[in-house]
């Protein structure tokens, strides 16, 4: 008997998160220079990060020696003033990802349940899984989530529900009043994990202020991140927000430093940035047109997309990837996600776009 047989039969039965492919990786596999590839895979902001947080992060590299504040006070003041929320509702994240895994330490484990999506972002199931609780999966509708369906899959024994708005891979996106409904539909003692990581993409009809349903339901968990808009995801910061008793619990599973302080500064110095958001907002629309105009040319199907990515129906994706990949630009296949003949492209600058668009032409061809 080795000893990674003896890992719990539910933690060997998890299938491993496939991250989009670095562009280190490619050019290794490919001979080709870094500066060469095009990389629209991981929904990275294409502007980079803010000069702001940029240069708050360089100042906190100079006092690395010290451990970060692991209650960060000032980005809590920062998120408070921003939002009207107050500083013990808050769970600060080293990513985004960290505040799911973060609700489900808490709120799962063996014997209980979780019902997320069919298409969701992946992390759902990977971090109910690693609790031992079981994920029940509910068929998507228009590749959406089907809130009704989701609803009535809820069990006794079911502690959170996920839902992504938009979601992750497919874009797709829920009004504020279909959720709101959806909220009170749900036992009130069933947590729902609102991730809304993509939030700051939205079109100004589509915007809704779940923050302001807290007081109603204390039962809802809204998760962001700096990852996205912020263009932060390399130095890890999201947060949640909700009940205090709700955020009591999973700051006491968070481990006591999970945010750098590097990161930390950069999440302060991007909040501030007002000006940066707009410009990746407006950045978006426009090659969000870019790509579907080529996309309408070569025939192709796509999911309209609320957030800063787009799946597209290609047929054969793996072999598509494949040509792509040999003219450098990666994107996403999401075989992994149920959909094994979709491929998805993040959003970039307009020459990015255009890269992308010309190597698909290429490929299908
Ligand atoms: C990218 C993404 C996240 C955020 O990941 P981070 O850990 O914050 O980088 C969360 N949810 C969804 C749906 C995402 O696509």
């Amino acid at each position: 008997m080795t000893v990674a047989s003896k890992a719990p039969e539910y933690i060997r039965r998890i299938s491993p998160y496939e991250p989009g492919k670095p562009i280190g990786e490619l050019a290794r596999e490919m001979g080709i220079p870094e500066a060469g590839i095009v990389k629209l895979a991981s929904n990275e902001n294409p502007l980079g990060m803010s000069s702001l947080a940029k240069e708050a992060a360089a100042a906190a590299l100079v006092a690395g020696e010290r451990y970060p504040d692991g209650n960060a006070f000032d980005l809590k003041a920062a998120l408070c003033s921003r939002f009207g929320v107050q500083p013990d509702q808050l769970v600060i994240g080293n990513g985004s990802n960290d505040v799911l895994e973060l609700a489900a330490r808490a709120f799962l484990g063996a014997g209980r349940s979780a019902v997320f999506s069919q298409h969701a972002f992946a992390v759902y199931a990977l971090s109910t899984n690693a609790t031992g609780a079981v994920g029940i999966e509910v068929p998507a509708k228009n590749f959406g989530h089907d809130l009704q369906a989701m609803a009535a899959a809820i069990r006794p024994d079911t502690r959170i529900v996920f839902i992504a708005n938009p979601n992750n891979p497919t874009g797709t996106f829920l009004d504020g009043a279909a959720i709101e409904a959806f909220l009170a539909s749900v036992p009130s003692d069933v947590l729902v994990v609102l991730d809304e990581a993509y939030t700051e993409y939205l079109g100004a009809q589509q915007r809704y202020d779940s923050l302001a349903w807290l007081p109603r339901f204390p039962n809802l968990l809204v998760s962001r991140t700096m990852s996205k808009a912020y263009g932060l995801a390399g130095l890890r910061v999201g947060y949640g927000i909700g009940h205090p008793e709700v955020a009591d619990l999973m700051n006491r599973v968070r481990q006591p430093f999970n945010v750098s302080s590097v990161a930390l500064a950069a999440a302060v110095a991007a909040l501030s940035d007002v000006e940066f958001l707009e410009r990746t907002a407006d950045l978006n629309s426009r090659g969000m047109a870019q790509i579907t105009e080529a996309l309408a040319e070569l025939s192709l199907e796509w999911i309209p997309s609320a957030g800063n990515f787009l799946a597209f129906k290609v047929g054969d994706a793996a072999a598509v990837n494949r040509a792509l990949l040999q003219q450098g630009v990666i994107v996403r296949p999401i075989a992994g996600y149920g959909l094994p003949e979709w491929l998805r492209v993040s959003i970039g600058l307009p020459e990015e776009n255009a890269r992308f668009i010309a190597a698909l032409r290429q490929a299908l061809s």
